[in-house]
C-alpha cells in the first residue's frame, strides 16, 4: 500500500492511496480540489491516467476538497463516495455522476481498500476523515478540523502511516494581517488544526505500528515547514519518518509500512 499527494492546502487537496494484490490495483482518490486539467495534470506527474482512478472518497464541501471532484468523476465515469450532508450542500453539481453514500462508522469497500469515514469537527454540513486500510497496512487521513476529540484519537490509532493535518503556528496566525473573523474561524473549534494541536493529537494516539507521518494542508502564510515538522518531531520517537506535504507539489509515492 502506496500514498502521494497531487497538492494540499488551501488552494487544493487530492491524496491518492493505492495497494496491488496479484493482478489488480485498487487506487482510489481522496478529495479532488483542482480543476478536470491541473488533476490529469498532476495526475500524469506520477505516471497515472484517470483510468487507473478506482474511486473518489469526499471528506467536505468546501471547495480546495470538491472543487474538481464532480466534473472529474462525470468525464471519466469515476463512483464517488460522499455522506448525505456533504451530497446536500454539493447536490446541483453531482448530475451524472454515479454517487453512493457513506456515513461515519460504516465502512466501504472500493476494490481492495477498506476506507473508514469518521466524524470531525469542522465547518461543514457532515464532515468525515477516512482510515484506508489494505488487509496489510492502514493509512490514518487527518485534515480540516478544528480541535482534537477522544474519537478521532481512538479511530488514528494504529496506523501504519498518518497524513495529519498542520495548517498554521498559532503565534503566525494571531500576527498576521488576516481580518479578525477569519483568525477566529481558522483557529476556531470548527476551524482547522494548528501544529501544537497536531502534535498533542499524535502525543496521545496508539503509535504502536506508526513508521511515517505527513504534515498537510499547511497554510502558505501563517506556517512553514520547519515549524511544523519541528512540532510533530517533538513528541514521536526516533525512526518514525517525518515530512510535509506542499501546494504545489504534494509529495510522491510513500509506502505505508514498507510495504506496498
Ligand atoms: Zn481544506
Ligand atoms: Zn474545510
Amino acid at each position: 500500500m502506496k500514498f502521494a499527494s497531487l497538492g494540499s492546502g488551501s488552494e487544493g487537496n487530492a491524496l491518492l492511496i493505492s495497494t496491488r494484490s496479484g493482478l489488480t490495483c485498487t487506487t482510489v482518490m481522496l478529495d479532488c480540489g483542482f480543476a478536470v486539467r491541473e488533476t490529469e495534470r498532476r495526475l500524469a506527474r506520477l505516471q497515472l491516467t484517470p483510468a487507473d482512478i478506482s474511486g473518489i472518497v469526499v471528506t467536505h464541501e468546501h471547495q480546495d476538497h470538491v472543487g474538481g471532484v464532480f466534473k472529474f468523476a462525470r468525464r471519466h465515469r469515476v463512483p464517488v463516495w460522499l455522506t448525505f450532508g456533504t451530497f446536500q450542500a454539493v447536490q446541483s453539481h453531482c448530475d451524472g455522476v454515479d454517487l453512493h453514500f457513506c456515513r461515519d462508522g460504516e465502512c466501504l469497500q472500493i476494490g481492495d481498500l477498506e476506507m473508514s469515514p469518521y466524524t470531525v469537527p469542522h465547518d461543514a454540513r457532515e464532515p468525515v476523515q477516512y482510515v484506508a486500510d489494505s488487509g496489510v497496512a492502514k493509512l490514518g487521513v487527518l485534515t480540516d478540523a478544528g480541535h482534537a476529540t477522544p474519537y478521532m484519537i481512538t479511530a488514528l490509532g494504529g496506523c501504519d502511516a498518518l497524513m495529519l493535518e498542520c495548517n498554521h503556528d498559532r503565534q503566525m496566525l494571531r500576527d498576521s494581517h488576516y481580518p479578525e473573523s477569519l483568525k477566529r474561524r481558522i483557529g476556531g473549534d470548527y476551524g482547522h488544526l494548528s501544529n501544537e494541536a497536531a502534535a498533542e493529537i499524535l502525543a496521545a494516539m496508539d503509535k504502536s505500528r506508526l513508521k511515517r507521518v505527513v504534515g498537510a494542508h499547511l497554510s502558505l502564510k501563517n506556517n512553514t515547514p520547519e515549524l511544523a515538522l519541528a512540532a510533530l518531531a517533538s513528541v514521536i520517537q526516533d525512526g518514525i519518518d517525518v515530512t510535509t506535504a506542499c501546494q504545489e507539489e504534494g509529495f510522491g509515492w510513500l509506502d505505508v509500512a514498507g510495504v506496498s
